[in-house]
């Protein structure tokens, strides 16, 4: 009988020494002060001290399901990854949706991106698709990415959020535009995590049984349809249903009520991305679908709220560093530091072996030379050599799965940096506006930009919306002078 199924199961230490009392503590006589040696109270107490692990510093507050992942469309020609090999092919999956500024117990509707992690638990390996729910982000370097979410958090002196930081960081990088767009329209709040699509944002890569690379883009396309919710229903439910987008993901698998995904895939050539109106590998960029039409590869169904939410949810660790052999990476420089960054970031948060963690621990068997470091749980590879190279274990680095060099000769890396389509961040968001926007969604996203940018405060209030205006009039004439209009100022070019 195993400790969980024991029907009259006694209370002990968790040293597992049987304990005879779990509410008063022990004293001297009824009335008299607390003795030391009452060890379970020391270790009740001294637990509970040691219970929070440090919040992540971005994505704090999420929630998580299991699924499966079935592959439907055959897309050997593009990948070798072994759960895209047959049609049919399916393999369990964690998902963990996140608001990205707030705290951990912040509010599920605020304005902001929603964090959208796959794990993907395959024969090759664990497959983490790390992304969010829009297809871009506010930044194309990650040496800007501290600076950036200082903005999101907190003013150093006030502790509270400041429309000022905010609109003074993005005025002053023009890249954001295409993401506060998205930001600012009915999609910057949606209606739970359900009905909103979720995109693995970057360029990646794969590369076929011929060793042929091309770039890839990852769109999960909601099955359950988009709903969003007005600014106003977003700031409401804030007070009323702070945990909105947990409670309906959590309600809707309880009842049975599985929510699903497609996956697809856009597809690029290495010829088609040198000659690319801008540079393929910038985040704040999409690929036109005209261009690059959507290719169904999957679907996805979240059907399993963890039973323990501290382990599977809060313990989860996504790194766009994990992927599998079939699936790469790209040269997207935002891309290129959070391989570094995520990992480092559970290192910290969960301790160096925070893969051995159940819930991260891949179904295949993993064979290093790392060793020891805090909570090895996993036997920590027992009498085996802690070397390489060695005459006994034979473990060998397997040739086979080396990539195909990139080509990233001087032609194409520098006439990316050189390139003058790379500051033209003006273009994309315009056609979100014009092109893809409802009247609805036009009139919407004008009011939310009117009420977030009269946040704006302080000596350099008029300098900040002028340099933001600015930036909406190249996208959209239309944009500017309606947004101008609603915070009653003269907007001249
Ligand atoms: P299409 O006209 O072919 O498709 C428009 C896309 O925009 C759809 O994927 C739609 O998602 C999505 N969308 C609709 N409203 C919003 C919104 N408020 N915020 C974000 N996405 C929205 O687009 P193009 O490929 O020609 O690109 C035009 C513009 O559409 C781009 O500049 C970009 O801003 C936006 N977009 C493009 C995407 C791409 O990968 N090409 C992806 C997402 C947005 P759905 O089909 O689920 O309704």
């Amino acid at each position: 009988m195993t400790y969980m199924t024991m029907k009259n199961k006694k209370l002990t230490t968790a040293s597992g020494r049987p304990y005879f009392e779990n509410e008063d503590s022990m004293t001297v006589g009824p009335r008299g002060p607390i003795l030391l040696q009452d060890y379970y109270l020391h270790e009740k107490l001294a637990h509970f001290n040691r219970e929070r692990i440090p919040e992540r510093v971005v994505h704090a507050k999420g929630t998580g399901a299991y699924g499966n992942f079935k592959v439907t469309r055959d897309i050997t020609k593009y990948t070798r990854a072994k759960l895209f090999s047959k049609v049919g092919n399916s393999c369990r999956i964690l998902v963990r949706f996140s608001t990205v500024g707030g705290e951990k117990g912040s509010a599920d509707t605020e304005r902001d991106p929603r964090g959208f992690a796959v794990k993907f638990y395959t024969e090759d390996g664990n497959w983490d698709l790390v992304g969010n729910n829009t297809p871009v982000f506010f930044i194309k370097d990650p040496k800007k990415f501290p600076d950036f979410i200082h903005t999101q958090k907190r003013d150093p002196k006030t502790n509270l959020k400041s429309a000022t930081m905010m609109w003074d960081f993005w005025s002053l990088n023009p890249e954001s535009l295409h993401q506060v767009m998205i930001l600012f329209s009915d999609r910057g709040t949606p209606d739970g995590y359900r009905f909103m699509n979720g995109y693995g944002s970057h360029s990646f890569s794969m590369i076929n049984k011929k060793d042929q690379r091309v770039w890839v883009k990852f769109h999960f396309k909601t099955r359950q349809g988009i709903k969003t919710l007005t600014g106003p229903q977003a700031e409401e439910l804030k007070g009323k249903d702070p945990d909105y987008a947990q409670r309906d993901l959590v309600e809707a698998i309880e009842k049975g009520d599985f929510p699903k995904w497609t996956l697809k895939i856009q597809v690029m050539t290495e010829e088609q991305a040198k000659k690319f109106k801008w540079n393929p590998f910038d985040i704040t960029k999409v690929w036109p679908h005209k261009e690059f039409p959507l290719i169904e590869a999957g679907v996805m169904e979240l059907n399993e709220i963890p039973a323990n939410y501290y382990a599977d949810v809060e313990q989860a660790a996504f790194a766009p560093a994990h992927t599998v052999d079939g699936i790469g990476l790209s040269p997207d420089k935002l891309l290129q530091g959070r391989i570094l960054a995520y990992p480092d970031a559970h290192r910290y948060r969960l301790g160096a072996n925070y893969q051995q963690l159940p819930v991260n621990r891949p179904i295949v068997p993993v064979h290093h030379h790392q060793r020891d470091g805090s909570m090895s749980v996993d036997g920590n590879s027992g009498a085996s050599q802690n070397y390489y190279p060695n005459s006994f274990d034979g473990i060998e680095a397997d040739k086979s799965y080396k990539e195909p060099s990139m080509k990233l000769d001087s032609n194409i890396a520098d006439s990316f940096n050189r390139n003058e389509k790379d500051n033209d961040h003006f273009t994309q968001p315009g056609m979100l506006f014009r092109k893809v926007m409802t009247d609805k969604e036009k009139q919407n996203t004008i009011n939310n930009f009117v009420c977030a940018l009269k946040g704006v405060n302080g000596s350099k209030k008029k300098e900040i919306l002028m340099r933001q205006l600015n930036h909406f009039y190249k996208a959209d004439k239309e944009l500017a002078l309606k947004i101008a209009k609603g915070l009653g100022i003269k907007f001249k070019v």
